[in-house]
């Protein structure tokens, strides 16, 4: 693994922060693109099957977002409110869970049953179409604290895709301008949630993408996304990579966020490339290094 730290001024490398586009929310595409991301990642990767078995689950995804019908939303004097004070208008911690997550689950699931997968995976839908639903209420409340260590790893990534692409439909029915800055720059404008990872744009500014909803937001270079110290990061990178994933380490609270480059690979995606890269957590683990964000699909206990 190769190390190197770098300090960043304010300003540096970004226009004034009035001129920069705050907030992009999921392509409507979104699911589609990262099946296709995962199958070309998981030719000859030492995880390939599981890469494929994602890849998989995306494209139920994608079709379950486009045949999910439009959910209820917050009023508009509860929509002004949540801009004036700052708060997420589609709160993942404290809003009711909207039922329309459940529909979306059984729309994945079905799916699901008719790909070719393995006994084990079958076995966790039909237990997971067998469940009530405040069990299923449950499970997802916790993926939404992200409390992800209780939940069962065979299936945590079909009930967080779930919740996935409701929080995408959800936000695509508000709209962009529905939703203002938080105060907290590193959690989700949108549900406010943790990034999964940071995206650099092609004209160089660096976006966090969110674990739960996807939507994107500005958050200036020099800014650890956990601590918002400014005081300096390290890069890393795995010996060999092209350096369109890199981990970005904050040498202030220890956390890390992967950092992926638009202009080094334009194919780059954030959940795939996040998973593909697994081998770099485990690195940085060892390190003492703690991750700034989850991946919903993926079980802290099983790396
Ligand atoms: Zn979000
Ligand atoms: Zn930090």
């Amino acid at each position: 693994m190769n190390a190197e730290t770098r300090i960043l001024e304010p300003g540096e490398i970004e226009p004034p922060t009035a001129q920069i586009r705050f907030l992009f929310l999921a392509d409507q595409d979104l699911f589609r693109l990262r099946a296709e991301r995962l199958r070309f990642l998981a030719k000859g990767h030492s995880l390939g099957d599981y890469l494929n078995f994602l890849s998989l689950l995306a494209d139920a995804q994608q079709e379950a977002l486009n045949h999910l019908s439009a959910p209820p939303l917050p009023e508009p004097n509860e929509q002004a409110l949540c801009r004036e004070h700052g708060m997420p208008l589609l709160s993942a911690s404290s809003m009711p869970l909207n039922p329309l997550w459940r529909k979306g689950l059984t729309m994945i699931l079905q799916q699901m049953e008719e790909a070719d997968l393995p006994l084990a995976a079958r076995e966790t839908i039909t237990s997971l179409t067998q469940r009530d639903k405040t069990g299923l209420d449950e499970m997802a409340g916790r993926i939404m604290r992200e409390e992800l260590a209780d939940v069962s790893p065979a299936e945590l990534p079909f009930v967080a895709a779930a919740l996935q692409v409701s929080f995408v439909r959800m936000a695509s029915a508000l709209g962009e301008c529905s939703f203002g800055q938080l105060e907290q720059g590193g959690l989700c404008p949108v549900c406010g949630s943790r990034p999964v990872a940071s995206i650099v744009h092609s004209d160089g500014l660096r976006y966090l993408c969110c674990s739960l909803c996807f939507s994107q937001w500005h958050l200036v270079r020099v800014k650890c996304s956990s601590c918002e110290s400014t005081r300096g990061i390290t890069l890393y990178a795995l010996e060999g990579s092209n350096g369109a994933v890199t981990a970005e380490c904050c040498d202030e609270c220890n956390s890390y966020l992967k950092l992926l480059y638009l202009e080094k690979d334009s194919q780059v995606e954030a959940i795939a490339d996040d998973l593909a890269s697994l081998a770099l957590d485990l690195l940085l683990e060892r390190e003492g290094r703690l991750r700034a964000g989850p991946n919903l699909l993926f079980h802290p206990g099983t790396a």
